[in-house]
């Protein structure tokens, strides 16, 4: 059996359980001191005071490689539930030129917008996204991420969408970090279907859903409920279907105005509901005494320049609320854990406690995983990231800078910083 042992840590630091952590309790975490971790075949074993543990883990396994982790402080590897990791293009002159202020429209007149992104994603080859995706990963690795949830959306038509999703199925293969996929054919209206947003819905029903489920590429299915995007009726039409079909659902919900999004992933019994920038009070409650989880993305309110999601309210709600990048090419180029966790911290009003459980297991929660990461306790796959400081909070109290230092995934180093 192949064995790994994390020893001398100053600090395991942990959510702990199977299923999300709600409101009250997600600051409720569990810490070790001067602890090890003890890894077999890949799965946590056991957690404990790092000599009594050590003791047993040499007496007891021969093949054990043994880790010195000399006074760091380990932490579950992070997960990001919600990304748009894969795309061709970049639109770094269109972030200058709105920051100052320059109208969405003529944006859009200069060539800019989710349509750019979309030409070069229909344009790039298998294997120039595969080489954007490989970076991207490799990045995002070295910050610490051992699961990120990767979403289609930028190809529209289902050549593309196609494409996208297989890609991120050749790089599930050739790196460490696991990618839970997501079908985004609903992410904007493309020019082909320009004023008919319901007949694209119903194209993607009958055309397109088949062929993913068929070739399984992709666990769920999403959609960007928003107005003037796609309707309520339009999200819960394409959404109940998939949900028959097998699919796990989620939505991009609230984000730029109150629709009722949030309410509508409860009623449909979505995983999770993303955004929330301007949820109402009535789904705040909804949230909070459902199941669903309300993933929160504060870099992209940052980098509107917009009025951060809610989230004191919906953990005094009792919701389950889970961190995430949002990671895309217009309104947000950036996965930086550091400056998410500073700003749910800082901005937000989380707790160093809270905002850990998010970005951990209630991440995982969201992306249909709680049962398997996200933790640090018996059981779970050994996914473990080994921060340079002594105690969790310093990451948002070392603000934006990266402080992980060795990411362990099924219980072998596959990075060092
Ligand atoms: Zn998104």
């Amino acid at each position: 059996m192949k064995s790994l042992l994390i020893r001398n840590l100053a600090q395991v630091a942990t959510p702990v359980g199977f299923a999300a952590r709600k409101g009250e309790a997600m600051g409720d975490i569990r810490l070790y001191t001067d602890a090890a971790i003890w890894i077999k075949d890949g799965r946590i074993w056991e957690v404990g005071d790092s000599q009594e543990l050590t003791q047993r883990a040499v007496a007891s396994d021969e093949e054990l490689k043994v880790i010195d982790a000399q006074s760091q402080c380990a932490v579950p590897g992070f997960v990001d539930p919600h990304t748009h990791f894969l795309f061709g293009g970049a639109r770094a002159e269109e972030f200058d030129a709105r920051l100052r202020g320059v109208p969405y429209m003529e944006l859009l007149a200069r060539g800019g917008g989710i349509v750019s992104t979309m030409q070069h994603t229909r344009q790039a080859s298998e294997k120039e996204l595969l080489r954007i995706g490989m970076n991207t990963l490799s990045s995002m690795l070295s910050l610490g991420y051992t699961t990120i949830e990767g979403k289609s959306g930028y190809g529209l038509d289902l050549k593309t969408e196609l494409k996208l999703l297989k890609v991120m199925g050749q790089l599930q293969e050739k790196q460490p970090v696991d990618i839970v996929r997501t079908y985004l054919g609903a992410h904007a209206v493309p020019p082909e279907y320009k004023g008919r947003s319901g007949e694209y819905i119903q194209w993607i029903i009958d055309e397109v859903l088949p062929v993913i489920k068929k070739e399984k590429l992709a666990e769920f299915v999403d959609v960007f409920c928003e107005k003037g995007v796609f309707t309520n009726e339009e999200s819960e039409r394409l959404l109940a279907v998939a949900k028959y079909m097998g699919f796990a659902i989620k939505l991009h919900a609230d984000e730029m105005t109150s629709t009722g999004g949030a309410g509508l992933g409860c009623t449909l019994g979505a995983v999770s509901a993303d955004h929330l920038l301007a949820i109402s009070d009535a789904d705040i409650a909804r949230l909070g005494a459902g199941d669903t989880v309300a993933v929160l993305l504060p870099a992209t309110a940052f980098c509107m320049r917009k009025a951060f999601a809610p989230a004191r309210r919906l953990l005094e709600a009792g919701a389950a609320v889970a961190l995430a990048s949002d990671f895309n090419p217009g309104s947000c180029y950036t996965y930086s854990l550091p400056l998410i966790f500073g700003l749910a911290v800082i901005a937000m009003n989380m707790t160093a406690a809270e905002a850990l459980t998010a970005c951990t297991l209630n991440a995982a929660a969201a992306i249909n995983r709680a049962d398997f990461i996200g933790s640090i306790e018996k059981g779970k796959q050994g996914d473990i990231v080994l921060l340079d400081v002594p105690d969790y909070r310093y990451l948002s109290y070392k603000t934006g800078i990266n402080l992980v230092k060795t990411v362990i995934k099924n219980g072998e180093i596959v990075h060092v910083n």
